[in-house]
C-alpha cells in the first residue's frame, strides 16, 4: 500500500474518505495525472456500519440497482461507463446473479477496489481521521466522509456551512458534541442536516427450508435470482401481530429519529397500517407461486449477498428491533423458521449537508470553491449516486488541479440531473435522492407512453453527455482504458 508519512510533500488533491465516491474521485484525478491525497479514518476509527477496513466497503444490501436498458439507474451507470467509472467496472467484474439488477459479492468487490486505489502510484493513502479542512491554500479538498461522517470532521463542515473562520472555531469548541448536536437539528435555517437509516438482516443460505419457498423475479423480470417466501393471510396476521409486539432498540434522547421515507423500518411501515407492508416490502403483485399458479397473500424476497451463493439479505427488511426480537418475529416467515442470521437489521446515523444553499453544480462549494463534496453527504442517495458525484468531484478536482475551466455536466443527463437536484430543490425541505425520471427534465413533446418516454429521455441525456465528455475531454481520458 502506498502509504506516507505526515511530512511528505503535499499532493494537489486531498480526498478525505475512501468509500465509493472517495475512491471513485481518487482514480479520476490519477486518469487526469493529479496526485491526490486519499484519507480515510479505518480501520484506526471506525463507523457504526462498517465492518472491515478495506475501501468502498457496502454497509447494506449488495445492489448497485436495475440494469434494464432505459431505466433511470441504467441510465446513470451507462453514463458512468462511458466516463469509465473504475468501481462501475470492478462492480461488473464480481457481480452476481440478480435479475435485471447488477448485485456484487461485497466482500471482492470491496477487496479489488482497494487493490486497485492501492496499485495506483498517484494516489497515496493516508490511514488518518481529518479533522479539519483548509479553506484557502494550495490543496483541493474533495469530502468525501459519507453518511457516517466523524463527528470531528461533522463539527468542522459545520463551521464551513456557517462561514465561520478556523480561527473563531479553535477558539470555541468545535467539537463540543451538544452544539454539534444542535448544529443536526434539521431546521430550515441550519445547513447541516441529519437523520438515520437502517440495515437489513442477512441469513445463512443453508438454514432456509428450500421446500416451503420458490425462485422468481418479479413479472418474470431477468432470471429467477430471488426467493421468495409466500404468506398466506392468516400467516401475514401473525407475523404482523408479532412485529407491532416486538421490542425496538430504545433510542437516546438526542437520537429523534427522523427516517429516510425510502429506507424506513418495517415495524414502522407496519405501524402505518395493516396492509402497508403488502404495498411495500411484501408485496406479492409479479410474483406468482409456480406451485400453485396463485399469486400469494404477501412475500418476502431474499436475494444473493455473495458469489457462492452461502447468504441472502431480507430485500427491505431493514429494521429497528432488538436482535433478540428479530430472530423471533422473523423466524414465522415462512421458510425461515430455523434461519441463522449473519447479520441483524440496524439503525444508523445519515449525515448530508443542504447541497442548494452550499454548493455549485460542480460540487464545489459556493463559499470556498476549493472544496468540493461528493457521494452520500453531498445529498444523494444511493450507492451508484455515490460512485458517480464521486466520480464527478474527481473531474472537477483535476480540472482545478490543472488550472482548467470546469464545466458541470449538462441538465439533460443523469449526471447533470443528480446535482441540479443537490444544487437546485427546495433549500428549505432538502432531503437527499436517488436518480430517477423525476430528477430528469421533462421532454419538449409530451409523449404518454412511459416506456416510450423514457427510452427517449434516454436517448437525449446520452447525446447530451457524449457532447460534454467530448468537449470537456473526458471522452479521451475514458479512451484511454
Ligand atoms: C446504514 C446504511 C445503510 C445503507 N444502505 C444502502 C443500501 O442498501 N443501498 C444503497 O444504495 N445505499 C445505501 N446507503 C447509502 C449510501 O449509498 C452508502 O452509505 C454509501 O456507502 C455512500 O457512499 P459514500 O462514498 O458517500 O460514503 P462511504 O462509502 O460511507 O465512505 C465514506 C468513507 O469516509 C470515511 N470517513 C468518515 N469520516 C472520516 C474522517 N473524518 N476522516 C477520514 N475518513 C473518514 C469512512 O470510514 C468511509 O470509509 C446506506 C447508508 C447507511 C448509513
Amino acid at each position: 500500500m502506498n502509504e506516507i508519512s505526515v511530512n511528505d510533500r503535499q499532493a494537489p488533491v486531498r480526498i478525505v474518505g475512501a468509500g465509493l465516491a472517495g475512491c471513485e474521485a481518487a482514480w479520476q484525478c490519477a486518469r487526469r495525472g493529479v496526485e491526490v491525497e486519499l484519507f480515510e479514518m479505518r480501520p484506526v476509527r471506525t463507523t457504526p456500519a462498517h465492518q472491515t477496513a478495506d475501501f468502498a466497503e457496502l454497509v447494506c444490501s449488495n445492489s448497485l440497482k436495475s440494469d434494464s436498458e432505459n431505466t433511470a439507474p441504467w441510465l446513470l451507470k451507462e453514463e458512468m461507463r462511458r466516463a469509465d467509472s473504475l468501481l462501475l467496472r470492478i462492480a461488473r467484474e464480481c457481480a452476481v446473479p440478480a435479475g435485471h439488477a447488477l448485485a456484487v459479492d461485497r466482500v471482492t468487490f470491496a477487496a479489488n477496489v482497494t487493490e486497485a486505489i492501492s496499485r495506483e502510484g498517484l494516489i497515496r493513502v493516508r490511514r488518518e481521521e481529518v479533522s479539519s479542512v483548509a479553506e484557502a491554500g494550495a490543496q483541493i479538498t474533495v469530502i468525501a466522509t459519507g453518511p457516517l461522517t466523524s463527528d470531528r470532521l461533522a463539527g468542522e463542515i459545520a463551521r464551513l456551512s456557517a462561514g465561520t473562520s478556523a480561527a473563531e472555531a479553535s477558539s470555541s469548541s468545535a467539537i463540543d458534541i451538544a452544539a454539534l448536536e444542535a448544529l443536526r437539528q434539521p431546521k430550515a435555517s441550519n445547513p447541516h442536516l441529519y437523520f438515520y437509516d437502517s440495515i437489513s438482516p442477512i441469513v445463512e443460505a443453508d438454514s432456509i427450508d428450500m421446500s416451503r419457498v420458490y425462485m422468481a423475479a418479479r413479472y418474470d423480470k431477468g432470471s429467477a435470482d430471488y426467493i421468495n417466501c409466500p404468506m398466506t393471510a392468516e400467516e401475514y396476521g401473525q407475523f404482523y401481530d408479532a412485529l407491532l409486539a416486538a421490542q425496538s432498540v430504545e433510542e437516546r434522547d438526542w437520537e429523534k429519529l427522523n427516517y429516510f421515507e425510502s429506507c424506513l423500518p418495517i415495524e414502522e411501515i407496519a405501524r402505518r397500517g395493516r396492509d402497508t407492508l403488502r404495498f411495500g416490502p411484501m408485496k406479492p403483485v409479479g410474483l406468482k407461486d409456480p406451485r400453485t399458479g396463485r399469486m400469494p397473500y404477501a412475500v418476502v424476497q431474499l436475494r444473493q449477498e455473495n458469489l457462492r451463493a452461502d447468504s441472502y439479505n431480507l430485500v427491505g427488511f431493514q429494521n429497528h428491533l432488538k436482535f433478540g426480537e428479530q430472530a423471533r418475529v422473523l423466524r414465522l416467515i415462512p421458510g425461515l423458521e430455523n434461519a441463522r442470521f449473519l447479520r441483524y437489521g440496524q439503525i444508523h446515523r445519515n449525515t448530508y449537508i443542504n447541497g442548494p444553499a452550499l454548493l455549485r453544480e460542480t460540487l464545489q462549494m459556493k463559499a470556498h470553491p476549493r472544496i468540493l463534496f461528493a457521494g452520500q453527504i453531498c445529498g444523494v442517495e444511493g450507492y451508484v449516486e455515490s460512485i458517480a458525484t464521486g466520480l464527478m468531484a474527481g473531474i472537477h478536482a483535476a480540472g482545478l488541479a490543472l488550472g482548467r475551466e470546469l464545466v458541470a455536466p449538462p441538465r439533460a443527463s443523469a449526471f447533470g440531473s443528480l446535482t441540479h437536484y443537490v444544487t437546485h430543490a427546495d433549500a428549505k425541505s432538502f432531503q437527499p435522492a436517488n436518480i430517477t425520471f423525476d430528477l430528469l427534465p421533462a421532454l419538449e413533446k409530451k409523449i404518454r407512453d412511459r416506456k416510450e418516454r423514457h427510452r427517449l429521455q434516454c436517448e437525449l441525456a446520452l447525446r447530451q453527455f457524449d457532447e460534454w465528455a467530448e468537449r470537456t475531454g473526458v471522452a479521451l481520458v475514458a479512451g484511454k482504458a
